[in-house]
């Protein structure tokens, strides 16, 4: 049977008419949020390595400023698509909302490969973003962070390139910058650790005990890692971790029932999170086809790859076992397969709550460069918890009331307080 294509601006689109809907929003309202207010797309000519010069395709998306500067990352994907980023930046807009940040949602990209470019070749291409979009964004506008391929180096970069082209220091400009250069420490924990503490506090509404839950996860980058880390450390077992591989170019699933070990696969992972496969097998690992990580038998499902994983066409293979999905991907699961979930009665903590930890860290990142005071670790980590928790329990408790399921909860509570900052505004 020939698979569906998910288009994630669609699906975006239709999970807010749903929402606007049920909070029964005016048509202004609906108008102005269903599409970003403002896109810029652009040229970024660069010179090769070999002396060649060759164009690559960017773009920067604001989708909502009303609730204060947006906040979203870059990505370098070959395949990016504009719909793509415009849905993300959508969905930056609710994921603030939900997690109460002063923020609005923007996204931003490059089509590249970063496998086949050297990093003078990447450094170019990061400075010549930021000389296309340079109008558009900074501190008090629209502030940028990382997301898929794209790290603190890339982030530096861009600030450099930034702060030449104002004649100013402005460490407030870009998140996700190296600790040692204005970076804050517990950035790269806290998109994996945001995930692990709304399943903790899931799983305490469900009476689970971590210590005696089994996980797979789909992904094995930077949120994945780290979620594992906090969820081994809250005495959980990984049995399967799922990764793309570069060289096969297609995906494998990593397997061992008793429990991954997190620092043996991470000395042979790549910094794409490709894991080395004849290494993993040496290991003693189970290399399996990648699509299996959802067949597992285990408690709780990670999705934390890429969007449109969880789809109609294998809700059906998720095992009778799996209690709970967390959804580290943005747009992990697909509307269609949303509506399967809830029929199955699965708890699902969506993208927008979930993997808002990063998020969180990242407008930390924003407040101590702009005051150019930084803080300590743990006091960094201990404002995620607390501000991961107060929101997973808002969002749950607004379920529980009105006996609707945590998406819509986390969908309903985002999009009723952007609507109200764009009315007190008075857009609407
Ligand atoms: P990453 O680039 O560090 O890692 C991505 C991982 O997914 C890698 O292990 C890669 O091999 C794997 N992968 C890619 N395609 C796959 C596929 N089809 N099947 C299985 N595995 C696949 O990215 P990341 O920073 O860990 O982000 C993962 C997801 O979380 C993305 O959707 C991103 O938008 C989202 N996210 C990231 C952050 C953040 O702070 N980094 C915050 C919120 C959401």
């Amino acid at each position: 049977m020939a698979q569906k294509s998910y288009n994630l601006f669609e699906n975006t689109q239709q999970q807010f008419d749903r929402i606007a809907d049920q909070l029964d929003l005016n048509q202004a309202a609906r108008q102005l949020l269903r599409t970003p207010m403002r896109e810029v797309q652009f040229s970024i000519p660069v010179r090769m390595d070999d002396g060649r010069v060759q164009i690559f395709r960017g773009s920067r998306i604001q989708h909502n400023d009303a609730r204060g500067p947006s906040k979203g990352g870059i990505r370098f994907h070959p395949l990016e698509a504009m719909e793509t980023i415009r849905a993300l930046a959508m969905l930056m807009t609710w994921k603030t909302a939900v997690v109460d940040l002063p923020l609005g949602g923007s996204m931003g990209g490059v089509a590249c490969d970063p496998h086949d470019l050297s990093p003078l070749e990447l450094e170019r291409i990061c400075r010549g973003w930021v000389r296309q979009v340079v109008k558009n964004v900074g501190p008090d506008w629209d502030v940028p962070g990382p997301d898929l391929m794209t790290d603190s180096r890339h982030m530096l970069w861009m600030l450099d390139e930034y702060e030449a082209i104002q004649g100013s220091k402005r460490p407030g400009f870009i998140t996700g910058k190296p600790v040692t250069l204005g970076g804050s420490v517990g950035r790269k924990e806290s998109g994996g650790y945001g995930l692990m503490i709304t399943a903790r506090e899931a799983l305490k509404d469900m009476h689970l005990d971590p210590a005696e839950t089994k996980a797979s996860f789909q992904g094995f980058g930077n949120v994945a890692q780290h979620a594992i880390d906090l969820y081994l450390r809250m005495g959980g077992t990984v049995s399967c971790v799922s990764c793309w591989d570069q060289a096969d170019r297609t995906t494998y699933a990593y397997l061992k029932g008793d429990g991954i070990n997190l620092e043996e696969l991470r000395k042979i992972t790549n910094p794409f999170g490709e894991i080395d496969q004849d290494r993993a097998v040496a290991f003693g690992y189970e290399r399996l086809p990648g699509d299996t990580w959802i067949e597992q038998p285990v408690d709780i499902l990670v999705p934390a790859a890429v969007e449109n994983q969880i789809t109609p066409g294998n809700v059906s293979k998720i095992h009778s076992m799996v209690k709970l999905i967390v959804e580290g991907a943005n747009g992990a699961t697909t509307p269609d397969a949303h509506s399967l979930l809830v029929e199955r009665g699965l708890n699902v903590i969506p993208d927008l709550l979930a993997n808002a930890g990063g998020f969180v860290c990242s407008y930390f990142e924003q407040v101590q460069g702009n005051m150019n005071y930084y803080w300590r670790r743990d006091e960094v980590l201990g404002k995620l918890d607390v501000h991961m928790t107060d929101a997973y329990l808002a969002v749950s408790e607004f379920a529980e009331d009105r006996k609707i399921d945590l998406r819509d909860a986390a969908y309903q509570i985002a999009v009723t307080r952007v609507t109200k900052a764009c009315q007190e505004r008075g857009w609407i």
